[in-house]
């Protein structure tokens, strides 16, 4: 497995491993890494013959100083999981490498960030973008994956390389779980044992109020239902659940009928803020 800190060493590298014709694919991720990174990591080797996965904590997409300086960063873990999935190359740019200079270039997303993460985490997907438009535009891939587990980023990313005309495919994956049916996260080790107990709710508050919605077809009882669980942990604060079409990100439109739409919230455990949704098709 080849480790790259520099961008221009690894553009010769993929850019060799284009003349031989090989499929390259992309894997952006933020590192400590666990099942859910590993799975959009193999299938990526299983769909290309150079897997590219990158591990940069950006900062520019923290809002709150204390989740970045927090951020778990456990590199030589990371590597020995990467290697064992048959991984062929690893980028770990540093903060010099990814922002020489302050970037003036913004980008923004109107009606799909004008909602959930977008609306709670100022920023956020304005840091999102950038990343990944530099990452793509580094390592030109033919495939690039993300998880499901955060379906507005999805959905920005997609509109991202639409826009920019990016000539390439974007793959999205499930979310991995753990037994429990807590999503699996990085943010998750930092749980103490006592929230760790409390955090499959999240996932208990999506399925009831996914439950309601094929029962009753009404938004507002689902929603009401999903928040009503939380509402009886004192130690789970809410942010948002919210119930919307799975494409636009907007409320859905009357009578949902059989549309595809997302349930997504976030809540904060102690000082660990989670994220997880379900789709309801
Ligand atoms: P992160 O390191 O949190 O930026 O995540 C890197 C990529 O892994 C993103 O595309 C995430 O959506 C994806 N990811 C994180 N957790 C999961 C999970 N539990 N299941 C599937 N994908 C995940």
């Amino acid at each position: 497995m080849r480790i790259f800190k520099d961008i221009k060493p690894l553009r010769k590298f993929i850019s060799d491993q284009k003349h031989k014709d090989h499929r390259i694919g992309l894997v952006p991720t933020m590192g400590a890494l666990h099942e859910g990174h590993l799975a959009l990591v193999r299938s990526c080797v299983d769909q290309n013959d150079i897997t590219v996965c990158t591990i940069y904590v950006n900062p520019a997409q923290f809002d709150r100083k204390s989740d970045l300086t927090n951020y778990p960063r456990p590199l030589q873990a990371d590597l020995r999981a990467l290697k064992k999935t048959g991984c062929q190359v690893v980028f770990t740019p540093d903060d010099q490498v990814m922002y020489p200079a302050s970037p003036l270039m913004h980008c923004s997303f109107g009606p799909l960030e004008n909602t959930m993460e977008g609306v709670h985490r100022p920023g956020h997907f304005r840091g999102v973008a950038l990343i990944v438009a530099k990452l793509l535009n580094i390592v030109q891939p033919h495939h690039a994956y993300f998880g499901q587990k955060d379906w507005q980023q999805v959905v920005i990313i997609r509109q991202l390389v639409k826009d920019l005309c990016f000539p390439l495919q974007i793959i999205d994956i499930p979310i991995v779980r753990e037994k429990d049916g807590l999503a699996m996260s990085s943010r998750n080790s930092l749980l103490s044992k006592q929230r760790r107990k409390l955090a499959p709710q999240l996932y208990r508050a999506l399925q009831l109020a996914r439950e309601h919605l094929k029962n009753s077809h009404s938004v507002h009882e689902a929603r009401e239902a999903g928040i009503r669980h939380l509402d009886q942990f004192a130690n789970i604060r809410l942010e948002y659940l919210e119930i919307v079409d799975l494409q636009t990100l907007q409320a859905p439109s009357k009578p949902v009928g059989n549309k595809p739409l997302s349930i997504c919230l976030a809540a904060n455990l102690g000082k660990i803020r989670l994220i997880d949704n379900v789709k309801v098709f």
